[in-house]
């Protein structure tokens, strides 16, 4: 039986297995895919201290270079279910069983699908949510981003560099992401905002292979529609919790609630990072989070 079971290798999960392992906890991170959380699809970080600048996926390469020096075990396997047996979790995975005195959720969010005609239809053929992925296939084309915060500006951004034109079609007329990527993305000349609207719909080719030609917009406001020629959508309308194989209190939305010390509902069970209620889902805040829920973890076993 591990001391401590970490679902998820992403910030958090990492840096809660560091933290476990100098502490003695005999510790396992299992974890689904390779691709480690959404800062790996991540283009460029700038606001983790230590690194003026850093692509997502150089910094998670790093975080787990570190985990594999000081003794972190990874394994492969998806959480399906957590039951508590007296002073022991079982953790179902898509390989068996493992048994530990404590779990920490690490697992993150994904994006969140708006669900308008179109959506799943043309996903990979024109639908896209990551820019850092498939922006490149939109060199010199028109593209629309979907959203007003940091993930829809940030990825607008990447996109004006690539595409001749980018679209921003924001529910509200102002922005919810930060100051200085508003600033970055007033300043180019290839961005335009769209403001008080709505994605309608998203029409392309009617046959297998068909891609995205066009998107229908509707002005909140005036309740005016309009169709615009457009080969490509990207889509940031918030984040959505992998949050559903536990039971512990949640929000309505599947975030986790916990206390300071990273606790939740269920003794034994902790969680740390975007999968939690939070005031910031940034890096350095799910690092610092996964500190907090191995040192509780560190606490609760030594008093078992
Ligand atoms: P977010 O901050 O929740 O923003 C979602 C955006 O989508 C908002 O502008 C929201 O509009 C809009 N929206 C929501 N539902 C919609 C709908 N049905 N139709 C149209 N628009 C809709 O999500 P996020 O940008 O993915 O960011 C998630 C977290 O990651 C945040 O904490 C963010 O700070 C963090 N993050 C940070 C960075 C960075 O620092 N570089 C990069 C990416 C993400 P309203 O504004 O009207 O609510």
């Amino acid at each position: 039986m591990y001391d401590l079971v970490i679902i998820g290798n992403g910030p958090a999960g990492i840096s809660a297995g560091i933290y476990a392992v100098r502490y003695g906890l005999d510790t396992l991170i299992l974890e689904k895919d390779v691709i480690s959380g959404q800062i790996a699809s991540t283009d460029i970080v700038e606001n983790y201290p230590g690194f003026s600048s850093i692509a997502g996926m150089e910094l998670m390469d790093k975080f787990k270079e570190h985990a594999e020096n000081v003794g972190v075990v990874t394994e492969d396997g998806e959480v399906i279910d957590i039951k508590s047996n007296g002073d022991k979790k079982i953790i179902f995975t898509n390989e068996g069983e493992i048994e530990a005195k404590a779990v920490i959720i690490a697992t993150g969010a994904n994006p969140r699908h708006i669900g308008v005609p179109g959506e799943e239809k043309f996903a990979g053929r024109g639908v896209s949510y990551c820019a850092t992925c498939d922006g490149p296939f939109f060199r010199s084309k028109n593209v629309a981003v979907i959203g007003g915060g940091d993930s829809a500006i940030t990825d607008a951004l990447i996109l004006s560099n690539l595409a001749s034109k980018v679209y921003v079609v924001h529910r509200r007329d102002e922005l919810r992401a930060t100051e200085v990527l508003q600033e970055r993305a007033f300043s180019k000349n290839n961005i335009e905002f769209i403001w008080n609207t709505v994605l309608d719909k998203i029409v392309g080719d009617d046959n297998e292979n068909g891609v995205v030609k066009m998107v229908a917009l509707k002005n909140v406001k005036s309740n005016d529609k309009k169709e615009m020629a457009i080969d490509g959508v990207f889509i940031y309308v918030g984040i959505v919790p992998n949050t559903g194989f536990v039971d512990v209190d949640k929000t309505q939305t599947g975030f986790i609630m916990t206390n300071d010390k990273m606790e939740t509902s269920v003794e034994g069970i902790y969680a740390a990072g975007d999968c939690r209620v939070t005031p910031l889902r940034q890096v350095v805040t799910a690092v610092s989070d996964g500190a907090i829920a191995a040192a509780s973890v560190h606490d609760f076993v030594k008093n078992i």
